[in-house]
């Protein structure tokens, strides 16, 4: 008799989501990433309870017609490639079609889209990865996703999930990083009920970064570039007066894109010896721009 089965869709996402969905800040990173990715320039974000018993982000980017809209819940669905070799040209934040079917087998998603040549919307509501309806609704041109109760069907993840204020915590680091990275695009962030930052778009590098890493930092940054064959070197980085004890100020990304990254942080490092005492950490905001075909598709 056989023994292997193949994994029903609805099985296999609630695995993924085990990876793709660590904790609240993982879906805001999805969630947000998608609205960019979509184009919007006005991205709004609504948390209550650290993100696990609400999570809205509303976005003015290019809506979805009706079938895109429930089609973007399915496994591996998505309109940014199309080839195996359209990985090593990667210019958006997604490619996976993983983060949507993911996010609704673990929670109650509801999504109203909009796109621009229809006058009426679609609203999609899924729970735990099984679809509850489908209708048109009235909305304004961009998409709103609501993330409701998550892990509601996986009581032992829930457990794991941290307290309201840490959860918030990492959320707010993960907007934060993603507004870093791009200054044309406004941010409003409001947690449980209160405004927690309205980051307007045009603000430069350092207004942003400050308003990030905190106010004082505004007049402690040096700006820097710099190049060498193939690679690009720009942001800011706090001179040696302004440093902290850990490397909580250290926000690198490559390719614009997010990233922890030890062996930048060792470089950094390197770069203030003799400025810095042991146990203290330079702050800097760094972008590396390399080839994208340089760049494995995976970094994170
Ligand atoms: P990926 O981003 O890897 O393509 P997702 O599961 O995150 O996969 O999203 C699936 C698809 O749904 C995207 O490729 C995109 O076409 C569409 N989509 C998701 N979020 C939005 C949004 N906010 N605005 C417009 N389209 C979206
Ligand atoms: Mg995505």
């Amino acid at each position: 008799m056989n023994v292997i089965k193949v994994l029903s869709e609805n099985v296999a996402n609630k695995i993924a989501a085990g990876e793709v969905i660590e904790r609240p800040a993982s879906i805001v990173k999805e969630l947000v990433e998608n609205s960019l990715d979509a184009g919007a320039k006005n991205i709004e974000i609504v948390i209550r309870h650290g993100g696990k018993s609400l999570i809205r982000i509303s976005d003015d980017g290019c809506g979805m017609g009706p079938q895109d809209a429930e089609i973007a819940f399915k496994r591996y669905a998505t309109s940014k490639i199309t080839e195996a070799s359209d990985l090593f040209e990667i210019e958006s934040f997604g490619f996976r079609g993983e983060a949507l079917p993911s996010i609704a087998a673990v929670s109650r998603v509801r999504m109203v889209t909009r796109e621009k040549k229809s006058s009426v919307g679609t609203e999609v509501s899924i729970e735990g990865g099984k679809l509850q309806g489908v209708k048109e609704a009235a909305c304004a041109l961009g998409t709103t996703i609501e993330v409701r109760d998550l892990f509601f069907n996986t009581p032992a993840r829930r457990k794991f999930l941290k307290s309201d204020t840490t959860e918030t915590g990492h959320l707010e680091e993960a907007i934060a990083n993603l507004a870093l990275s791009r200054l044309d695009v406004r941010f409003v962030l409001t947690v449980s009920d209160k405004k927690v930052f309205d980051l307007l778009p045009g603000e430069t590098l350092t207004q942003r970064a400050a308003a990030v890493l905190g106010k004082d930092y505004e007049k402690n940054f040096l700006e820097i570039e710099a190049n060498a064959p193939g690679l690009k070197l720009r942001g800011l980085i706090g001179k040696p007066s302004a440093c902290r004890a850990n490397r909580t100020g250290q926000i690198f990304f490559i390719n614009s894109r997010w990233v922890r990254a030890f062996s930048l942080g060792h470089g950094l490092q390197a770069g203030y010896h003799g400025l810095l005492m042991h146990g203290q950490f330079p702050v800097a905001v760094l972008f590396l721009d390399v080839d994208l075909s340089r760049v494995d598709v995976n970094v994170h």
